[in-house]
């Protein structure tokens, strides 16, 4: 199964995939942590993509067709996988598109998760997670059980992300509107668009999708 998790920042895509890649054997493939991983490395790329992406700005599409393709080729062979975070603007749909046809493959589904901008600002600026295994966090959406204790390692240092503070979080839903909400209309008209309801709580959210896919 080849599905894409299609939504603004902060709209639990993330989240999402992560439970789907568990419950369904996909590989998630999440263009944000790829780049996070290439800034932490301090690669070329990681240097060209840093001040863009703390500054809440689109990497340029070139980049990130590149640095996507070469692990949808190292994905052939599993069971699918879920784009988060891909495509975000229509040429970066495009290249989605040539890249599957080139391998016979096509996409089963867009799920858009639908979210009020206004819960994106508190979504995001209470977001952190596990620095040991990356596991994610709310701090009041989804506290870890015993306060200061990763659930799942027991780790107790936790981190932020550099850009979900305040000010980038603006510019960053307003990069989403602009660049990358277009893409709804392309996913309609191509018949495989699937909306839900984003605001419902995070369970709810994947047995909508759970449903939806079954
Ligand atoms: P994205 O990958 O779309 O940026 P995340 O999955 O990282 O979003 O979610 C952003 C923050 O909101 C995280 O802290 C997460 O725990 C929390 N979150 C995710 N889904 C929901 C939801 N349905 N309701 C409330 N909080 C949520
Ligand atoms: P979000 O939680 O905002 O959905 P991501 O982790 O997906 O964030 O992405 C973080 C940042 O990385 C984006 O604000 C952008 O600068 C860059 N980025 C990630 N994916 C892409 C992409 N497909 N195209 C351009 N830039 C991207
Ligand atoms: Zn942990």
């Amino acid at each position: 199964m080849y599905l894409v998790l299609f939504g603004p920042p902060g709209a639990g895509k993330g989240t999402q995939a992560k439970r789907l890649e568990a419950a369904c054997h996909l590989v998630q493939l999440s263009t944000g942590d790829m780049l996070r991983a290439e800034v932490a490395s301090g690669s070329a790329l990681g240097i060209k993509a840093k001040d863009i992406m703390e500054a809440g700005k689109l990497v340029p599409d070139e980049l990130i067709v590149d640095m996507i393709s070469s692990r949808i080729d190292d994905a052939e062979g599993e069971a699918g996988f879920i784009l988060d975070g891909f495509p975000r603007t229509i040429p970066q749909a495009r290249a989605l598109d040539a890249m599957l046809d080139g391998k016979g493959l096509k996409l089963d589904r867009v799920i858009e998760l639908r979210v009020d901008d206004e819960a994106m600002v508190e979504r995001i600026t209470g977001r952190f997670s596990c620095a040991s295994c990356g596991a994610n966090y709310h701090q009041k959406f989804n506290p870890t059980k015993v306060a200061g204790l990763c659930d799942a390692c027991g780790g107790d240092r936790f981190d932020r992300r550099a850009d979900d503070t305040m000010e980038t979080v603006r510019a960053r839903l307003k990069a989403y509107h602009d660049q990358t909400a277009p893409l709804i209309s392309y996913f309609e008209k191509k018949g495989n668009l699937l909306s839900v309801d984003g605001m419902a709580a995070i369970d709810d959210v994947t047995r909508q999708i759970r449903e939806a896919l079954d």
